[in-house]
């Protein structure tokens, strides 16, 4: 049985190394199985290129992957699936927040016959405070609108067998979310609680902005909640219209003719362009999405790697 460790990177010159080593500990304890490193570099500015290429030199069961620029972990964690030969898969972060300890629980879970085992932190004690706010009440919101389950604390860190990669890998949308995908697809998943450590060396990629564009796409992504605002809320004001409407009739009925009435009008014309806004944005979310999706580019391009026949996003082989 092969297993193999897809680990996205970019700039972790300052932790590859020990993320190798302290991997390798763990998978030359385990009998039974062979493993198989594939480092995808996402277009690092620093020399973790060539710290992949230096530890490829001296152990053949790495295998890297350098693409042309930085398409972002996403793409990374894709590049990596598909190239991916084993009958196991493991996605973890170059940075030890995944701790490859959890490695021989994974495969006793798969050996159990569960076809995938995710991880859940069961703190976010790595995190800042304001991010582990946005992003516990991000998991609330979007398990509310979409149809696919999202563990709050479920990470990418998990162990995939071939049906559930080939699944995964089958799911041609450009614009990926791999926690909606992973979920999306089901499968038979063991669930492992892990303590949040920080990483250890080198900095996090991730800025508040680009969280929550991250969060913006996911909601897009799996749910279409957002696009019936619109028939909520233009019921809502017609059938408050209405109401109003009858009761300025019966008014002038009783009491006659009455001039004034501006600030009425003004807040209704404010309260009903605020709408209208509203809905043409998340029209223009959507579309932004669609216009993304049909240009069909690939999800990532290779320019190094020292697989023989790698897989490129546009179907083709090139070395
Ligand atoms: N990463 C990547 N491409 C990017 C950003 C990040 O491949 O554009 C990798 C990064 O090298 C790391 C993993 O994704 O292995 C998680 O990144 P990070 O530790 O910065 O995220 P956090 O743990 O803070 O969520
Ligand atoms: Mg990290």
């Amino acid at each position: 049985m092969l297993v193999e460790l897809i680990v996205p990177c970019y700039n972790e010159s300052a932790v590859l190394r020990m993320f190798y080593e302290e991997s390798c500990k763990v998978i030359n304890s385990i009998d039974g199985y062979d493993f198989n490193f594939i480092f995808i570099d996402d277009g690092s500015k620093d020399d973790t290129l060539s710290i992949m290429k230096d530890i490829a030199l001296n152990d053949e069961r790495v295998k890297y992957i350098s693409f042309s620029r930085n398409f972002g972990k996403e793409s990374a964690m894709f590049a990596g699936l598909k190239n991916s030969r084993g009958d196991y898969a493991v996605v973890m972060d170059a940075d030890l927040q995944h701790p490859p300890t959890l490695i021989p629980l994974m495969l006793k879970a798969m050996e159990e016959g569960y076809d995938c085992c995710a991880t859940n932190r069961s703190t976010r004690d790595g995190d800042p405070f304001l991010r582990t706010l946005f992003t516990r009440n991000f998991y609330k919101f979007i398990n509310k609108i979409s149809d696919v389950d999202m563990p709050d604390g479920a990470g990418d860190f998990r162990m995939m067998n071939r049906k559930m990669i080939n699944a995964v890998i089958s799911m041609g949308e450009v614009q990926r979310f791999s926690k909606g995908i992973f979920s999306w697809v089901g499968f038979n998943t063991k669930w492992i609680d892990f303590e949040d450590v920080e990483r250890a060396a080198g900095e996090t990629k991730w800025s508040f902005w680009g969280l929550f564009k991250y969060a913006m796409e996911g909601i897009t992504a799996f749910s279409t909640v957002p696009l019936k605002i619109a028939i909520y809320l233009g019921t809502i004001v017609a059938a408050s219209s209405f109401v109003y409407l009858f009761f300025v009739i019966i008014k002038t009925l009783v009491h006659g003719k009455d001039f004034p009435g501006y600030a009425s009008i003004i807040a209704i014309l404010l309260f009903l362009g605020g709408c209208i806004i509203l809905c043409c944005g998340i029209l223009g979310e959507y579309m932004a999405k669609i216009y993304i999706e049909v240009k069909n580019r690939p999800v990532y391009i290779i320019g190094k790697t020292n697989i023989d026949e790698p897989v490129d996003d546009y179907g083709r082989s090139n070395k």
